[in-house]
């Protein structure tokens, strides 16, 4: 099967075979600034030396700049209005229930990383929740895929490893820590170490992020942690690949109290109580580090009442960035009209997007808001260990775009 191996055509697009291990990272929250300030403080050398002698560019994630639409656009290199995933949730109108987008039935795309499983390389997929690994694992063939917070859990036979604690040498980490994130560099590196894969991908979890800002000690010490597994994973000879899902902002007001747009409360003033249903699709499982706000909305309306006239009286509300109907949204934000709601709404960079006042938890919060999912997030890293060559910088570049640079671009 020679003739395989020169090329694998996912989505379209196709992609060179690997002339060494590719180790993709996906660093959830990474907004550029935490790299820039991280080097400046010196706690990030190996990440100085890949903006010097490899590649160091700005991309554009997908908005909504949520975890689940960005990493499934990343793995399969086009966005959520062909792969489907466009945030945690979506509102089914025929059966009137929120359902939960982790379960990949409702992904529509193949990933690069089954694409190439498909044609004989070794894929191993690492995730610091569990919520992401169903979806990037999806017909994986003889890989392995598991997650930081199951690694207690994982086997032959459902991950592809026996034991995936034993790998990293850790305690199972707790979810909210810093430490699920080290797991998987952890894990990534003794696995490249011991079976060489041709493919790693490795995302992390935004924690960190949404607690501390660029440049903070917290901050740095993630980055300090992340550099020197990126050199370990450089010293085996391994390209390297970095992007994140989205950005990350504070979303307070000058006395750090969350500047939040309560949605449902405003439509429900206009149109009649619960008469819309407002979905927030940054909701999920975990919701402690965000209280489930972020700066990104959609609502569904009922029948009678204009989009047009919402969206006007939407955008029109202190905070929030611009309002849509579906279709312009939809077109705008290259998402799929089928599971967004009548109209979409964002915020600006310092404010986000709730529900009513009285539904949103915010004890959990220890420290100043801090989240995403607007515009005002999309710009991430992107950089690469090697240098780039030709690459067309009259269109757009975007996070998932990493893998066509990693394998088709790279010198
Ligand atoms: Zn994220």
């Amino acid at each position: 099967m020679i003739a395989a191996k020169h090329s694998v055509t996912v989505n379209d697009r196709a992609y060179r075979w690997m002339d060494r291990p590719l180790i993709v990272i996906c660093v959830d929250g990474s907004e550029p600034d935490y790299i820039t300030q991280a080097i400046r403080a010196g706690a990030a050398p190996y990440l100085q030396e890949m903006c010097g002698k490899g590649t160091s560019l700005l991309a554009d994630a997908v908005v909504p700049s949520f975890t689940n639409p960005n990493n499934l656009s990343i793995v399969t290199g086009v966005p959520p209005a062909v792969h489907g995933i466009c945030g945690n949730y979506f509102y089914d109108r025929e059966t009137g229930t929120e359902v939960m987008m982790t379960d990949p039935a409702y992904l529509r795309a193949g990933t690069i990383l089954a694409g190439f499983s498909h044609a004989g390389a070794k894929v191993v997929v690492i995730t610091a929740k569990d919520k992401l690994c169903r979806l990037l694992g999806h017909q994986l063939e003889n890989g392995i895929c598991f997650s930081a917070e199951k690694a207690d859990q994982t086997t032959m036979a459902v991950n592809g490893v026996d034991d995936a604690l034993a790998l990293s040498g850790m305690v199972l980490p707790a979810v909210y820590s810093s430490q699920l994130s080290e797991f998987v560099f952890a894990a990534g590196l003794k696995l490249m170490a011991t079976q060489r894969p041709d493919i790693m991908y490795l995302s992390t979890t935004d924690y960190v992020q949404h607690k501390d800002a660029p440049g903070t000690p917290g901050a740095n010490a993630f980055y300090s942690m992340l550099d020197a597994y990126l050199r370990q994973l450089d010293a085996l000879g391994a390209t390297i690949a970095l992007t994140a899902d989205h950005g990350m902002n504070a979303k307070t007001d000058a006395k750090g109290d969350p500047n939040i747009i309560f949605l449902q409360d405003a439509l429900d003033e206009w149109i009649g109580k619960n008469a819309a249903r407002v979905i927030l699709p940054i909701t999920d499982p975990y919701v402690a580090h965000h209280g489930a706000l972020g700066s990104f909305a959609t609502a569904y309306l009922p029948a009678g009442v204009q989009a047009g006239n919402i969206v006007t009286r939407l955008a029109a509300l202190p905070g929030v960035e611009a309002a849509y109907e579906r279709a312009a949204g939809c077109r705008r934000f290259e998402l799929p009209e089928d599971r967004m709601g009548d109209v979409i709404i964002v915020a600006e960079r310092h404010s986000v997007l709730g529900t009513t006042r009285d539904r949103h938890d915010l004890s959990g919060l220890e420290v100043p808001l801090r989240s995403h999912g607007g515009t005002a997030e999309k710009t991430v890293p992107m950089l690469f260990n090697r240098r780039a060559v030709g690459i067309d910088f009259s269109r757009r570049l975007r996070n998932f775009d990493i893998f066509d640079i990693a394998l088709n671009r790279l010198q």
